[in-house]
This record gives C-alpha cells, structure tokens and sequence, in this order.
C-alpha cells in the first residue's frame, strides 16, 4: 500500500461499504468542479472513457448522498436530502421524505406525485481523467485529460467500485483509489439500454472495467500537485445543502406544506409567514387546481425515475401491503424493478 492511501480509513471504508446495503438510484449534474457527465454510446457500442479514483484531501474515498430533484411546471427543483451522511444520519428528518411517504397512501395522482418526489441517490468521488473522447471540441482551457475532476456517478458505477473494495480475496481493494504504480484505472464502458417502452434510454455501465495493469499517474512530484487539486468530498456534499427556511419555500410552492407541517415544526422548521397571518384552516380543501405535470421529456442524465403509468400502478400494489410503513418508502425497490426491467431487455 503507497503512501497516498490511508490504511486506517481505507479499512473503515471497506466496512462501511460492506455493512451498507445494495441500493441503487438516479442522478443530477451540478456545478464546474465537475466531470461532464459521459455520454451514453448506442446498445452495441459503447462510448469510452478511462480515469483513476483517488481520495480526496482528507482521504475520503467517495461518498453517497441523498437528494429529491423533480420537475414542477417549466423548471426542475433540487434539495439535498437531509439525510444525506454518514450512516447514522440516515435517521434525520427529511420533509420530502416524509411528504413522498404520506403522498404513497394517497390517491393515485398523489403517487404519481410521490414517485416524483422521491429521495434519490449519487455518489461522488474525486477521478483523475485519463481518457475522454470529447477534449478533441473542448477548447484548450477546458481540456479535463489529465486533471482530477469531481465525478458523481450512479449506483451502477458505484457497485463496481464496491465490489473490488468488498471482495478480500479476488478484489483490487485500494489499488481502485492509489494514484502510484500500485493503483488501477476504471475503464468506463457507457452503452446505452434498449428503448424503454416510452422510447426513452437509459445510459448502461455494466460493462465498465478497471484495468488489469497497475501504473502510477506520473512522477511523485506530478502525483503530490495533482492531488493538492483533489475537492473535499464532505464540503462539496455540504455546499448543496438547502437551508430549512427554503424547504419551507419549497414545500409550500409545491402544496405540501399542510401535510407536513406538524413534524417539520417539531423538527425545528419555522413557519416565517405564519406568524403576519391568520393561520389557515385545517380543513379547507386540500385539492390544489393541480395541472397536469408534464413528464420530462428531455433525457435528463441518468435519471432512471419514470413517472410513466406503469410504475405508479406497480407501485400502488406494492404500498397497499407496506400501508403505514411511513416514514421508509421503498424507493430502492422501486428502483429495483426499473434496474430488472432494464436488465431483461
Ligand atoms: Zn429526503
């Protein structure tokens, strides 16, 4: 093991990754730290790209976090997930999560809405770009080949990272992450899914490979400069965080205020606006003149929600066991499915 990797941590991270469940989700791109997200090829061939994982200044390896992103007329809305972070958080109230599980036992356009709404997940890791086929029409500033870069990928890519790391006796473990001639590149193979029955596709990693030959990403002079540019995974995650009195925003331009009101003051969320006014009353009609939500058109990413009839219906039948599984909507089986139905294709 070199020097850039800590072996402390990397342990713990092997158990974490280990303990943690299989889970998989969607995906948003976000600000110029960021790896262009790689285009998809066709069904048979793939688009190619190649690079090198490492840790990031405090040596963290990569990390996931959570986040709800959905459309709402004209325009698309983020809000990290509070419970994104270490594991324990996971136990942190989130409105959105609370609004989709409540959204769940409704009616079937509130679980239209739900399936919307939904908590997603990404990771996020800091990669060394070794190959990427569209620097030929960058302009020489905005070359990435040969820069470390900030990488959110989806869960897909994720279980290739983990298999090596949880894999004691046939996995690369830390070579994955070591940018000195012990480490290995991940060779990223992104096919695109059949067309899904809307005519949408889905971008494809299953392919993806790291390298069976070890190399270093330069001299150890060009290794340390390199990663003196490697971005703090703790602080990006941090730096999307939407402040409590947005959520409130939020929630209320959304019309699901009301039906999470109760826990989200309990959990120190304020009602700014509620204290000018008269407070409304409980019981006036709940049926906002909703219209019709669009469904994305556009290919956003890799987003693999689907606001599509079939999984709402899939999803009604399911809720109707789970009723009063509140606070947990399963959305990893959701996903799930959509993963099986893609991979059956
Ligand atoms: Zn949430």
């Amino acid at each position: 093991m070199s020097k850039w990797i800590n072996k402390d941590l990397f342990n713990d991270f092997k158990k974490e990754k280990i303990e943690e469940k299989d889970t998989s989700g969607g995906g948003f791109i976000r600000s110029n730290l960021l790896w262009e997200t790689p285009d998809k090829g066709t069904v048979e061939q793939p688009k190619m790209y190649e690079g090198r994982f490492v840790p990031d200044p405090k040596g963290k390896f990569y990390k996931k976090y959570y986040y709800h992103f959905w459309q709402s007329g004209e325009s698309w809305t983020f809000v990290l997930c509070p419970k994104t972070g270490e594991p324990s958080d996971f136990k942190n109230f989130c409105p959105f999560c609370a609004a989709t599980a409540k959204l769940y036992n409704g009616t079937s356009q509130d679980k239209s809405h739900a399936y919307q709404l939904k908590r997603k997940e990404r990771h996020v890791a800091n990669f060394w770009v070794g190959k990427d086929p569209r620097d030929e029409d960058r302009d020489p500033e905005k070359k990435v080949v040969g820069k470390i870069k900030v990488y959110e990928f989806p869960s897909q890519v994720e279980k290739k990272l983990k298999n090596e790391v949880t894999d004691s006796s046939e996995g690369y473990g830390y070579q994955i992450f070591d940018p000195s001639e012990e480490g290995r590149n991940f060779i990223l193979k992104v096919l695109s899914t059949k067309k899904m029955e809307d005519g949408r596709t889905w971008p494809d990693y299953s392919s993806s490979t790291f390298s069976r030959t070890q190399g270093a990403l330069g001299s150890d002079e060009e290794i340390e400069a390199l990663m003196k540019t490697c971005t703090d995974l703790e602080e990006y995650i941090n730096s999307m965080e939407t402040p409590k009195e947005k959520q409130v925003e939020i929630l209320k331009n959304e019309f699901l205020w009301e039906l999470v009101e109760t826990e989200c003051l309990k959990h120190d969320y304020k009602d700014l606006e509620a204290d000018g006014e008269k407070k409304e009353e409980p019981k006036e009609e709940k049926e906002e003149p909703k219209e019709e939500k669009e469904e994305p058109k556009e290919e956003k990413e890799d987003v693999p929600w689907d606001t599509g009839e079939k999984e709402v219906k899939k999803e009604v039948k399911k809720e109707v066991k789970k009723e009063k599984k509140a606070e947990k909507p399963n959305d990893e089986i959701l996903d799930d499915d959509l993963l099986a139905e893609l991979d059956a294709m």
